[in-house]
């Protein structure tokens, strides 16, 4: 039997003081104890069930932690304000002044300006290699080398990792694996291939209505534990926590991400197909001629299809601007970064949400200018929606 995150989460039995299916809100910001020493156990990280105040533990977000959890394979969670609230904690528990990370040359602009920039504050080195070149990996590995990351699916140019062979040089060195695993909720659940940390922006598909930013770190109860210890817990003393208000709306949404990740799977293989018989160059992993096919084959849940990304090449920038002009006035979806939406949206990356990445290096890691990320959306008649993108690109030229 392959693992199946949406039954994990079917089975989670969760519901208010009330009898409420929905858990009420918990709208407070600090807890009361009828006994002192509760209090004092608390403080220690002693008392099961007590909370203490929302910045440590709040009940709304510990039922979405323990959601995540529960599609994750892991025994504990911790969610936080934005993806990058996920991203940045967990690396700065993780290191000391001096270590070394190896990381994907392909993650998120967000995490890479982390990486590259911000972390040479603390003489923090980050060697950049080719994720799916597992030689690179293991060469660039040092002493002070404390993790390894990567993202699943890495943005935006959907290289696959082979988590499980990440995962055994990460044993090997005695350091950790952090998975990033934003764009392939459901599909892929990295924990159980070995990863030692998983982070995820909830804004994209796992949320799905782009109306809040959000994050969560699902790792074992040790980690989890570690990072909101009261005295030296990087998320307990940065301070990134969630809001519960949220927590309640991102949890009843997580309820049918199973069904939206069919549906946007489903209608990026089609446009998938499409994009490649009009004879352009077509990323998708769920295409066989995809480098990572194979390896995301044999990583992957059962049902829920290769995900709802894809990148085409147009070659230029100038290109890529009217293509999506076009389509955005076609009602075909909105010109956006961001992905994971049930409308689809589109953005040319090197200009977007790779812009922190230097035009040279995105060049070196196979980024054209002219590449356009879609994240498909839920349309009911997907042959309906590629009618009209194959008008766009008639008319912008592209296609005969
Ligand atoms: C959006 C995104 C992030 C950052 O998440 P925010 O919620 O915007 O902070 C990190 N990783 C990936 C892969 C993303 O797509």
């Amino acid at each position: 039997m392959k693992f199946d995150p949406a039954s994990q989460i079917q089975d989670l039995h969760q519901f208010g003081e009330f009898g409420d299916v929905n858990p009420s809100v918990c709208d407070s910001a600090t807890f009361t104890f009828m006994q002192a020493k509760s209090m004092v156990d608390t403080f220690h990280g002693e008392a099961e069930g007590c909370f203490l105040y929302s910045r440590h533990w709040n009940p709304s977000n510990k039922y979405l932690a323990d959601a995540m959890a529960a599609m994750e394979g892991t025994e504990a969670g911790w969610v936080t304000g934005s993806g990058m609230g996920a991203i940045t904690t967990t690396i700065l528990h993780l290191i000391k002044c001096g270590d070394h990370i190896v990381s994907s040359i392909t993650t998120y602009g967000g995490t890479f300006a982390f990486l590259a920039n911000y972390l040479k504050k603390f003489n923090v080195e980050v060697s950049f290699v080719d994720i799916t070149d597992l030689n690179a990996v293991e060469a660039a590995i040092r002493p002070n080398t404390r993790l390894i990351y990567t993202e699943t699916m890495t943005n935006p140019l959907l290289q696959i990792s082979d988590i499980p062979a990440l995962a055994a040089i990460a044993n090997k060195n005695n350091i950790k694996l952090v998975v990033d695993n934003t764009f392939t909720p459901m599909i892929v659940a990295p924990a159980r291939l070995g990863a030692h940390v998983v982070v995820y922006s909830l804004t994209k598909f796992v949320n799905g209505k782009n109306d809040c930013v959000a994050g969560a770190i699902c790792a074992s109860h040790d980690f989890i534990n570690s990072m909101i210890d009261v005295n030296d817990g990087t998320a307990m003393l940065l301070g990134p926590v969630l809001d519960p208000f949220r927590s309640s709306s991102i949890l009843k949404n997580i309820h049918t991400l199973h069904i939206r990740m069919k549906q946007h799977s489903h209608n990026a293989a089609y446009l998938a197909e499409k994009f490649t018989a009009a004879g352009l160059r077509t990323i998708y992993p769920g295409l066989p001629s995809h480098p990572g096919h194979n390896l995301l084959k044999s990583m992957m849940n059962a049902q829920f299809g290769f995900g709802g990304m894809i990148a085409i090449d147009l070659e230029t920038a100038e290109k890529a601007s009217a293509l999506m002009e076009d389509m955005e006035a076609n009602d075909v979806g909105y010109l956006a970064v961001s992905l994971g939406y049930f409308k689809t949206l589109f953005s040319n990356s090197g200009k977007s949400t790779s812009s922190e990445v230097p035009e040279e290096l995105q060049r070196k890691m196979g980024l054209s200018e002219g590449l356009v990320r879609y994240s498909v959306g839920l349309d009911n008649d997907i042959e309906r929606s590629w009618l009209k993108i194959e008008n766009s690109l008639k008319k912008v030229g592209i296609h005969k």
